[in-house]
């Protein structure tokens, strides 16, 4: 089938507004397999947005030649509410102004209500059982009724992907590397993805707390295996990513080309589209506990200092940065000193280097769970 471009429209939440999102069909809608990839949840990440635009050039490519195989739905601005938040001539796209939620929480997690219509429709067949689970996440997700324009886009979103066997969420960090996110359950079954984008870092999460979108795609499935046990075979089928395409200001059409290049090496792999992928690169990181990431927490407040660059292995004990207060009477006192409490690799610092009292400056990935934490696993 041709592809196809749609626009859905998204409820009014204001008189006189109206806002859509704006989505690529490529194959037999139900076609398997299915992929779904989307880019600009959190608005203010524009890398994946430029990835999506050059993903979106070579599928079409792709589709003129007959090449597409299974089903892709490629979503290149997945939050025009986001998109419309300037404040004071600045994007703000992480969280919504109006309601004070992270754009990328609180997506729906419908296992309890999908059960009790599961339990007649389940049996010995493991094909039959996932057709049945993903029939009933759609079912779970038409019977919401969302209360305002936030929760339609995520409900949106969530119906688009849900029933999709491969479900990549493009993001980025502030100052970082190319990294990403995913359960350990899907681990190491993702990790020609993160071979094939060239992942400095992994990290691993069997459930974040947060109900990001790529979890609430992806943990049904464990999930329901959990809640049945043994009683029926369900294996996880849908394999799910947030994919951080390094930080904020890395927005260059030859990164973005060379990572859509790398999506679409991927979908060739997984049976998406026709053609030879290539071989998997090595793998660059060995994959790492979400619980060890050290994020450093400045006690004062204070310019940002850092001693370290992104991508520097540190050992545990090392100063990372110095928090600067330049009001010191004596510069010999202004100095804070931030030290790492793991070995690892520096990942993710700040754009922004004044930093207030309380902030994370610095994450460092490390390969043990990380005791007396004081942060969520995912950060707002
Ligand atoms: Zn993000």
């Amino acid at each position: 089938m041709a592809k196809t471009v749609v626009a859905l429209p998204l409820p009014s939440q204001h008189l006189g507004t109206a806002r859509t999102i704006t989505v690529h069909r490529y194959g037999n809608p139900a076609g398997r397999p299915k992929a779904y990839i989307q880019a600009g949840l959190h608005a203010d990440e524009i890398p994946g947005m430029l990835t999506a635009h050059h993903l979106i050039a070579r599928l079409d490519e792709a589709d003129r030649q007959g090449a597409i195989k299974g089903a892709i739905v490629v979503v290149p601005v997945a939050n025009p509410i986001g998109l419309d938040q300037y404040v004071a001539g600045r994007l703000y796209g992480r969280s919504s102004l109006e309601h004070g939620q992270n754009f990328n929480r609180g997506f729906a997690d419908l296992v309890n209500s999908i059960v009790p219509r599961l339990e007649e429709r389940l049996g010995s067949d493991a094909a039959g059982n996932v057709a049945a689970i993903r029939s009933a996440l759609l079912d779970g997700l038409a019977d919401l009724h969302p209360s305002n324009d936030l929760h339609e886009l995520r409900r949106t979103l969530l119906t688009m992907a849900i029933d999709a066997d491969f479900v990549l969420d493009l993001h980025c960090d502030l100052e970082s590397l190319m990294h990403m996110y995913t359960s350990d359950e899907l681990w190491p079954e993702a990790a020609d993805l993160a071979s094939q984008l060239g992942c400095r870092v992994v990290m691993l999460a069997g459930d974040s707390g947060g109900d990001p979108f790529d979890e609430a795609c992806s943990m049904a499935w464990w999930k329901l295996r959990n809640h049945f046990g043994d009683r029926f075979p369900i294996p996880n089928a849908c394999l799910s990513a947030t994919i951080e395409l390094r930080g904020k200001s890395d927005v260059e059409d030859g990164s973005a080309a060379s990572d859509a290049d790398n999506l679409f090496r991927f979908l060739q792999r997984r049976g998406l589209v026709a053609g030879h992928p290539g071989p998997v690169p090595p793998l660059r990181c060995a994959a790492t506990p979400l619980s060890g990431v050290d994020r450093l927490i400045t006690p004062v407040p204070g310019i940002l200092a850092y001693r370290r660059q992104i991508g520097d292995l540190v050992q545990a004990g090392e100063v990372i940065a110095d928090i600067v207060d330049p009001t010191a009477e004596d510069p010999r006192t202004a100095r804070t000193p931030l030290t790492t409490r793991t070995s690892g690799i520096l990942w993710s610092r700040n754009q922004t280097k004044m930093a207030v009292a309380g902030e994370s400056v610095a994450a460092i990935a490390g390969a043990e769970p990380l005791s007396g934490r004081k942060w969520s696993l995912l950060v707002d």
